[in-house]
């Protein structure tokens, strides 16, 4: 799954991305329709479409991106406003791209329960 996925085609660079985070596992760069004023997205290289495609055994990967959104949140001065990371999965959560990613919203007041 590369050539049909957009976010595989941003990791691999034919499209423009704006990145803010690389190493071997994961990339993180600015969401083009940002919806707070910190709104980063961190993929897996890897493609999964989701988290329900994600196998046993990925636990170290999984935790590697949530890591990797906490640490860009707080060299983004969030870590005392707070901020909210969320992996939208399936129909229901409104999931729009099928590449797994990891949202990170930021920088205003969020509102709780979501929408
Ligand atoms: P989802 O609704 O699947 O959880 O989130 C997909 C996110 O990808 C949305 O926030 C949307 O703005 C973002 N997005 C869609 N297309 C592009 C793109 O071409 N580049 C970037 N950087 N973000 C995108
Ligand atoms: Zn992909």
């Amino acid at each position: 799954m590369s050539e049909a996925c957009l976010f595989c085609r941003l990791r691999d660079r034919k499209l423009p991305v704006e990145v803010v985070y690389e190493d071997e596992e994961v990339l993180g760069f600015k969401d083009i329709n940002p919806k707070a004023p910190v709104h980063i997205l961190v993929i897996p290289k890897e493609h999964f479409t989701s988290l329900n495609e994600v196998p046993a055994g990925k636990e170290s990967l999984l935790g590697h991106m949530l890591r990797v959104a906490t640490k860009i949140g707080q060299e983004k001065g969030l870590a005392r406003t707070g901020y909210r990371i969320v992996i939208n999965t399936g129909p229901d959560s409104g999931q729009a791209v099928f590449h797994l990613h990891v949202h990170l919203l930021g920088g205003r007041r969020l509102s709780w329960p979501p929408g």
